[in-house]
């Protein structure tokens, strides 16, 4: 019988697609220290974040034929040495696009009606001064009409451009690697309504400079993507979000572009020196904050299980 060790956990749904198609599944979490002696009894290794398996650990289980990583960095996996061993290295990248997206507009929902500062208002002194806080947060902003700029116009940031058309925004998106995509729109409750919509994409210094709305969807580089020149470029009053990586975004320049009022919101996800980011971020009444939860939804948990699942099955039963 095929082995898997889901050592930082796998759906249920995930779990039971193996079983049933025969594979033995354990969910038991094996320590990090104990794995060099445990992993060479598994066939299979799923993890997400949390278990490394780094080449001393792939020296020691010449059994393991296939590692599986639920989501999509794969920053934990010496994927290179795993397969110069013969070893498949696969992952889920699809299976959270629309959980970002979605997350990307909360956000941009939240800071368009300061809700992000109204809750906490609302709670203090809601009773009491109602009608003042009425008054405060009465300027809120529409986003029909308005546009959107995509920056990595990717699985997630075709997503965002799905949820942005189908709000009537505008979309502008870079993407050094992509030219077009053809964008489907369809309405489950409207059986079968389907339609495409083809988007260029356009010069990063457009998105910049004629977006109202900024979401980044590129993988982790080296530098900020938004640096002090990229700010300059910014049409005033933006809001921007961040779901991408820590840093994507200079902390330094947003803050300062804050100040000024060229930048009007943020919303992010991600920080620099996750799990314990600046201060100055997470007080700032204009940032509307979460805690790197863009994957995380049931629905993409569910995916990402179903996804290893069947990539698993795929590998073993040919
Ligand atoms: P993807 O590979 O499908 O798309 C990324 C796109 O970015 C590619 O098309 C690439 O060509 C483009 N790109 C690279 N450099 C660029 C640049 N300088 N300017 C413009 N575009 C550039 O990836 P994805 O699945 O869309 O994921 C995007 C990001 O989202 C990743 O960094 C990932 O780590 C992050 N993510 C975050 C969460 C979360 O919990 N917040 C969850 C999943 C993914």
């Amino acid at each position: 019988m095929i082995k898997v060790l889901a050592n930082d956990g796998i759906s249920e749904d995930g779990k039971l697609l193996l079983e049933e198609a025969g594979f033995e599944v354990q969910t038991t979490k094996i320590p990090q220290e104990e794995l060099p002696t445990k992993l060479n009894d598994f066939d299979a290794l799923i993890v997400r974040s949390a278990t490394k398996v780094r080449k001393e650990l792939i020296d020691m289980a010449p059994n393991l034929k296939l590692i599986a990583r639920g989501g999509v960095g794969m920053d934990n996996i010496d994927v290179e040495y795993a397969r110069s061993k013969g070893i498949k290295v696969v992952n889920t990248p699809a299976a959270s696009s629309q959980s970002v997206a979605e997350l990307v507009f909360a956000h941009i929902f939240s800071l368009s009606r300061f809700l992000q500062l109204s809750h906490l208002e609302m709670r203090e002194k809601g009773d009491t001064a109602f009608k003042d806080l009425k008054k405060s947060y009465a300027k809120g902003a529409e986003l029909r009409g308005k546009t959107v700029g995509i920056i990595g116009f990717g699985r997630i940031g075709q997503a965002v451009a799905r949820m942005a058309l189908g709000m009537g925004m505008r979309v502008l998106a870079t993407d050094p690697m992509v030219k077009e995509a053809v964008i489907e729109l369809n309405f489950p409750g409207f059986d079968g309504v389907k339609l495409n919509l083809k988007v260029d994409t356009v010069p990063m210094e457009t998105v910049l400079s004629s977006s109202d709305f900024i979401t980044l969807h590129v993988p982790g580089g080296d530098g900020p993507l938004l640096g002090a020149k990229e700010f300059e470029m910014l049409k005033n009053g933006v809001v921007l979000v961040n779901t991408a990586r820590g840093g994507t975004i200079d902390e330094d320049e947003l803050v300062n572009a804050l100040a000024s009022g060229k930048v009007k919101g943020a919303g992010l996800d991600v920080f620099v020196g996750e799990p314990t980011p600046r201060k100055d971020l997470l007080s700032h009444p204009n940032i509307s904050l979460s805690p790197h939860i863009g994957a995380s939804t049931t629905q993409a948990q569910t995916n990402i299980g179903m996804e290893l699942a069947e990539k698993i099955m795929d590998h073993f039963e040919g």
